[in-house]
């Protein structure tokens, strides 16, 4: 589904992507691990194009979205992606929030984008929050309203940056349950998370970044249980 091949990524002289290869295949849950500054989210902005790579390349759907002749709306449009926070527009209802892409974007109808948002808030547990405003609702219900807006398109990857980092502690639980259904129900996903117990339990694929490199890559077992690299079993007495 997705294949990064060498991705290199320098801010002036300061390379924060060195050498980054990944494969995302359908129905993985990639869960990018790192300290701050490792260049997590760097990757997650490269992956959708919202940052030009300096070398090495991005198949996504077979097709190469790192050539510069690539249309970047389109292929954001097939990507969803959640931020660790201030994600919806704040002067919409949820439900506006929720149909606008797939109106303005994909041309569904109002009605069917409609019916896909109400089922989709049904699914989050907001269903009674569709005529709301954001500032209505609590950090865990906008980051659910969150979620189900970047699946409101169907995109065939979710691309998820520490979406439960700015949440009070009681609110984390209920974003990741929902990860944890959509992660068992098939979405694709790839995310930069500091939840250790959360990657062992649903992700396929761990990777961890040091220095903008990819040092260690494997099942969560192996490089949250028996990690091989100094700097992973450095980072990971740190936060575990
Ligand atoms: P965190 O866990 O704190 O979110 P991260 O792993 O997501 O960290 P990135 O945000 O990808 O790290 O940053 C990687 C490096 O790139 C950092 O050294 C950062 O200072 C640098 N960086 C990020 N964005 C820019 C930018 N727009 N201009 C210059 N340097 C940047
Ligand atoms: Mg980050």
């Amino acid at each position: 589904l997705l294949r990064v091949e060498n991705l290199r990524k320098a801010y002036g002289d300061k390379v924060v992507l060195r050498d980054v290869s990944l494969d995302v295949e359908p129905h993985d849950v990639v869960c990018l691990i790192g300290a701050s500054g490792s260049g997590k989210s760097t990757l997650l902005r490269c992956l959708n194009l919202l940052e030009t790579v300096d070398d090495g390349g991005i198949w996504f759907e077979d097709e190469e979205i790192t050539d510069p002749r690539v249309d970047a709306r389109q292929v954001r449009a097939r990507m969803g992606m959640v931020f660790q926070a201030y994600n919806l527009f704040p002067h919409m209802t949820v439900l506006d929030n929720l149909t606008l892409a797939p109106r303005r974007v994909h041309g569904t109808p109002r009605a069917e984008a409609e019916a896909r948002a109400r089922e989709l808030l049904g699914r989050f547990g907001l269903a009674d929050k569709a005529d709301e405003h954001p500032d209505r609702l609590s950090g865990g219900q906008q980051q659910r309203a969150a979620l189900a807006r970047a699946l409101a398109t169907d995109p065939s990857l979710v691309l998820l940056d520490e979406v439960t980092s700015a949440l009070d502690p009681e609110l984390v639980g209920e974003v990741l349950d929902i990860l944890r259904d959509l992660a068992t129900g098939g979405t694709t996903m790839v995310l930069a998370t500091h939840e250790m117990a959360f990657a062992r339990e649903v992700a396929s694929q761990v990777c961890f970044l040091h220095d903008g490199a990819i040092l260690e890559r494997g099942t969560p077992t192996d490089v949250l249980g028996a990690p091989t690299n100094d700097r992973t079993r450095q980072f990971l007495r740190r936060v575990l």
